[in-house]
């Protein structure tokens, strides 16, 4: 039986910029760790332009808790924030030693943070995420291609799904961080599925995808229009192509 064709694309920096509720609860959830109020006023309501400025480095919803707590940090190497995303690994490893917490406590700490903020006031939490101009048009329009499509995030199922639905999509596959690594979902998704492209705005993870051997045939497709470091669409490898924009919003079978 022939395959049915999809197109897999990450969540945050592909089809929502979801920047301001990320920084809202990150620090609300660095709050409640820290247990201290006299914290909160060194944090400001506005997302600080070092956060901004790290959120490429990003991988996982919980490194962005433990960057709130390094702001409250008067020695913490984030003050210079070129130098903390140089080493940004390091970096963060070193910061989960100081303050002596876990991935996963930080992960859960934020989840609850969302469960709160979506349970006292849902609308408020859907409006601090902005979907991509066009973009979400874009993909309603690819079932006239013939082509399904599949969301592939490191956020959790439960929000993706509420905020999908917010903005009237549904794809035909949805997994979350529950689902495991990116690149092993990818290949379990491609039993079934013929992969057109894999869109995502994190450059590393495409070139996981470009090493993992049972999935480098995947086209992959750098979003131009997400959080990319500086140098992040030159000097692509062969394999990655950068999609902008413009382009995305051609037919697949014309994408570069
Ligand atoms: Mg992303």
């Amino acid at each position: 039986m022939k395959k049915k064709l999809i197109v897999v694309f990450d969540f945050d920096g592909v089809i929502v910029d979801g920047l301001v509720e990320y920084w809202n609860s990150a620090r609300e959830a660095c709050l409640q760790l820290v247990g201290d109020e006299k914290y909160e006023e060194q944090l400001p309501l506005k997302a600080p332009d070092t956060f901004r400025k790290i959120r490429p480095w990003v991988k996982d919803g919980w490194e962005m808790v433990l960057l709130a707590a390094e702001l409250l940090r008067d020695d913490s190497p984030i003050k210079h924030p070129k130098k903390f995303s140089d080493e940004y690994q390091n970096n963060c490893h070193k910061a989960l030693k100081f303050w002596n917490w876990h991935p996963k406590q930080l992960q859960i700490a934020l989840d609850d943070v969302r469960k709160k903020a979506i349970h006292k006031n849902k609308a408020k939490w859907l409006a601090s995420h902005y979907p991509f101009s066009g973009v979400v048009e874009r993909i309603k329009k690819l079932n006239t291609e013939h082509i399904e499509w599949a969301v592939l995030t490191t956020k959790s199922t439960e929000f993706t799904a509420q905020l999908l639905n917010h903005f009237n999509l549904s794809p035909t596959l949805l997994y979350g961080y529950e689902g495991g690594s990116k690149p092993d979902v990818l290949l379990k998704i491609s039993k079934n599925y013929l992969i057109k492209g894999f869109i995502e705005d994190r450059r590393s993870t495409l070139e996981t995808v470009l090493d993992t051997p049972s999935i480098n045939w995947i086209p992959c497709y750098l979003a131009n229009w997400g959080y990319l470091k500086n140098n992040d669409a030159q000097a692509l490898p062969t394999g990655i192509q950068l999609l902008k924009q413009e382009d995305f919003m051609y037919p697949v079978a014309d994408w570069p």
